[in-house]
């Protein structure tokens, strides 16, 4: 497709957009002067208009059933995550079994590290990406002090010298490098900063050569990029139900356990009484038999009303199906890039900006990263003034990202309309 940068261009897609009727599925922020344009489902995606709806059926079963609701209740609460679960499955690309959406990201990560980090031997290290998330960052930490090693057992690998993304070779050969020392490979899925998207199935293949575990913090990528987590054969993964997913603040979140690790009794995990064989749960006898599946991993009993919002979010990328969305997706991303590009390119002389983020789509999913040179805050600063809402990283970063869900082309080309307007 010819790109043009004229609003009348951006409108025509749109009105040949397979989802454009999404948009009004959702709540657009009020509070600013301007008409906001929001660019930062990556960070907190917005609210469905439904959501309301879910959280109060569950107000009102709580108020008509007490604790009855948890079996009277529309969705009896006693097992209100398997009303997530097989559509979390399809947006991950796993079978049911494999999924489970309970706690909060962090929490999951540990829960899973604490199963699939065992060092022995030589077979110590853990292979991880440099500048990850800082949450990242402190739990591995935190997971190799737990065992009475040094940081030294943390492998980092970065970008090379001069560069911005990092190179899947480099990480293949670390892989190698590492060899029998390697006890396991965790990354993200799509980095967080640069919005460099990682080849997980390489990268699963390799780590799995050297006999590692391979897991993946999906914070970016869940709800965003077409993940085939099953046919993969990535060992675990977490992600946040509130960027992409649209699923409120802090909200629920999911783990993915492989198959292959569904009926292992021999795992070593921090157990609590909902992991616990459902059939035999209330007998509330000694010793832990865990649920097949990523079921075996939940401590808690599900936060409902969290549980309702995440429910509300899914069941639209339910309808939408991710199919749609990973093609909207590409074209947007494709499309506010080139917007991007010409605006750059029109303003040479008094600003400069560069994309850092890959131009391979294979590389990527809905954010781009604009590097600010000079007057980067400034810039960003006249931005969030027009009205839009994108996102600051420290030194010199602008992330902008498009949710096919519910960002238009008309948005794309406000963002460079706007973009242009804070340069002068
Ligand atoms: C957003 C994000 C987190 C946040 O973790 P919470 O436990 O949900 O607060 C962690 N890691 C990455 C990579 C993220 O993008």
């Amino acid at each position: 497709m010819q790109f043009e940068n004229t609003l009348a261009f951006a409108q025509s897609i749109d009105q040949v957009d397979p989802l454009r009727s999404f948009r009004d599925k959702f709540h657009f922020p009020t509070f600013h002067k301007n008409e906001v344009r929001y660019f930062t489902g990556n960070s907190l995606g917005l609210q469905p208009k439904s959501t309301s709806n879910y959280i109060q059926e569950e107000l009102d079963d709580w108020a008509r059933f007490g604790v009855e609701g948890h079996f009277l209740a529309k969705r009896p609460w006693f097992s209100y995550h398997e009303n997530l679960t097989e559509k979390v499955a399809k947006i991950v690309g796993a079978k049911p079994i494999e999924v489970v959406v309970t706690h909060s990201l962090t929490t999951n990560l540990h829960l899973l590290m604490v199963s699939f980090y065992r060092p022995q031997g030589k077979k110590t290290k853990i292979l991880c990406e440099a500048k990850a998330f800082p949450s990242d960052q402190y739990a591995l930490e935190s997971q190799v002090k737990f065992h009475g090693l040094s940081n030294e057992h943390l492998v980092e690998f970065g970008p090379r010298e001069g560069e911005q993304l990092i190179r899947i070779e480099d990480i293949l050969s670390k892989i190698e490098e590492l060899g029998d020392e390697l006890a396991l490979v965790m990354i993200g899925g799509v980095n967080y900063y640069t919005g460099q998207l990682f080849d997980m199935e390489t990268i699963t293949k390799a780590g799995h050569k050297a006999g590692a575990i391979v897991g993946f913090d999906l914070a970016h990528a869940a709800g965003n990029i077409n993940l085939r987590l099953h046919e993969w054969g990535v060992d675990f993964a977490a992600w946040c139900g509130y960027k992409y997913l649209n699923s409120s603040p802090g909200g629920v979140s999911g783990m993915f356990v492989h198959e292959r690790h569904a009926n292992n009794p021999d795992l070593p995990r921090f157990a609590g009484w909902w992991g616990y064989n459902k059939e035999k749960r209330f007998l509330m006898e000694p010793g832990f038999q865990p649920m097949p599946g990523a079921e075996g991993w939940q401590l808690s009993n599900a936060p409902v009303l969290g549980m309702a919002a995440h429910l509300a979010a899914v069941d639209i990328f339910d309808e939408a199906g991710m199919e749609a969305i990973g093609a909207k997706r590409d074209l947007m991303t494709a499309y506010l890039e080139f917007v991007i590009d010409s605006i750059s390119e029109r303003n040479k002389d008094k600003c400069t900006f560069e994309l850092i983020t890959p131009k391979d789509k294979n590389q990527r999913g809905a954010q781009l990263s604009i590097m600010a040179l000079g007057q980067g805050k400034a810039l960003f600063d006249a931005l969030s003034d027009l009205g839009v809402v994108a996102d600051w990283r420290e030194p010199n970063v602008i992330r902008v990202a498009p949710a096919p869900l519910y960002n238009s082309f008309e948005d794309c080309w406000w963002f460079g309309h706007l973009l242009e307007k804070a340069i002068q």
